[in-house]
């Protein structure tokens, strides 16, 4: 499923006003965790206050958390592109995945060679394909296989523009799939199947908007009862390859 262009505009629309909210929220929250630190430090550790203060602050910290995916949702959160190599970022990510999944799971990597490099978030990808890999192993309750892949191509525009090096990173998993019901909402923040205390509903928004900010795209070809493909398509810097060294560490890289 491409994203429609209404939809994208009703995620826009949402994107804003999340984004706003998760803003001043957070800069709230910033006042109550420094002073709960703060107190916190004038007690004895043994005192049944210094617990309770601690609860607090263990609470006050899942907010954050849930905040900061709110903010990369809405594309506020800076990013740090820098060069990707495929070859050397891919197999550290696989080991991670395969402790994180679990042993019902099992992972495949397909990589091309001589992929073009990207320029994106190292840590922002490595978060976006966890969500994507939990989020399958969670439709695989009786376990099952997940594919990544990653392949180069070329894009023709019909429009006659210059064509455009593309990078697709596919997460494929043989779970429980989704309905239209479900695919058509999937990018809503709060969007969630799952049992209370199981899913929040910002995974896949998080990633929809990490994506959006990094210039790709994302898409969802989903066949209930099979499985599901997400791809992540990302551009690639063929024309700026002279250069690598200089784009390493972009000096404009934050993005607003
Ligand atoms: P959460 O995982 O907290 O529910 P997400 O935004 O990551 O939030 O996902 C939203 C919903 O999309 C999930 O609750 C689930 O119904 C559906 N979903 C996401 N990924 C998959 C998948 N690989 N297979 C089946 N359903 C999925």
């Amino acid at each position: 499923l491409e994203l429609s262009l209404l939809h994208a505009s009703k995620l826009e629309a949402v994107g804003r006003l999340t984004g706003g909210i998760a803003h001043d929220f957070n800069n709230m929250l910033g006042i109550v965790i420094g002073n709960l630190d703060l107190l916190q430090r004038t007690l004895p550790p043994d005192e049944k206050a210094y617990r309770r203060i601690q609860h607090a602050l263990d609470g006050a910290q899942r907010c954050a958390e849930l905040t900061s995916r709110l903010l990369t949702f809405s594309r506020r959160s800076p990013l740090q592109p820098k060069v990707l190599e495929f070859e050397a970022f891919m197999p550290g990510l696989i080991k991670l995945l395969e402790r994180t999944l679990g042993e019902r799971v099992s992972v495949t990597l397909a990589l091309d060679e001589a992929l073009p490099p990207v320029l994106v978030d190292h840590a922002q990808l490595e978060a976006a394909l966890i969500n994507l890999a939990v989020n399958a192993r969670d439709a695989m309750p009786e376990g099952g296989r997940l594919d990544l892949t990653v392949r180069g191509r070329t894009d023709v525009p019909a429009s006659g523009a210059a064509p455009a090096s593309l990078v697709d990173i596919a997460v494929t998993d043989t779970g429980t799939g989704m309905p239209p019901s479900v695919l058509a909402r999937v990018f809503e923040p709060f969007f969630t199947t799952k049992e209370v205390g199981k899913g929040t509903g910002l995974g896949l928004s998080m990633v929809y908007g990490f994506v959006q900010q990094s210039g790709g795209t994302i898409a969802i070809d989903s066949v209930p009862d099979q499985g599901t493909t997400i791809t992540i398509t990302l551009p690639a810097r063929l024309g700026e390859a002279a250069g690598l060294d200089d784009l390493a560490e972009p000096a404009d890289a934050q993005a607003v």
